[in-house]
C-alpha cells in the first residue's frame, strides 16, 4: 500500500468533486481510529439521504437549506457515496494490506 501522506489521498478525492468536501472534517492522521470514525460518519451520511430519497423522492431537496445550497436527492446520494468511498480508502490505508501483520 502507499505511504502517501494523508492530504494528498484528500487532494485526489477534492479534485473529482470540486471544493465540496470540507478538508478540515477529513481525518489528518493515518490512525485507525480517526480513518474508523470517519467512515462510520460517512455511512451515517449515506443512509441519511438513501432515507429522505426513499420517503420523498429523487428529485426532491431539502427545503430547509438555502437555495444556493440545495441539491438533489439524487445528487446528496450521489455526493455521499464519494465521501463514503473516500473513507473506505482511509481505512485500507490505515489498517495495511490485508495479507500483512495482524
Ligand atoms: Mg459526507
Amino acid at each position: 500500500m502507499s505511504a502517501a501522506p494523508i492530504h494528498e489521498l484528500h487532494n485526489s478525492q477534492n479534485s473529482d468533486r470540486g471544493a465540496q468536501m470540507k478538508k478540515k472534517y477529513l481525518p489528518n492522521t493515518r490512525d485507525a481510529r480517526a480513518t474508523m470514525g470517519y467512515l462510520v460518519e460517512e455511512c451515517g451520511e449515506v443512509l441519511a439521504a438513501v432515507g429522505k430519497t426513499l420517503r420523498h423522492g429523487l428529485t426532491s431537496c431539502n427545503p430547509e437549506l438555502p437555495i444556493e445550497e440545495q441539491e438533489t436527492n439524487r445528487d446528496w446520494i450521489l455526493r455521499e457515496l464519494k465521501d463514503l468511498e473516500h473513507a473506505i480508502k482511509l481505512v485500507r490505508v490505515s489498517l495495511g494490506p490485508e495479507d500483512g501483520p495482524r
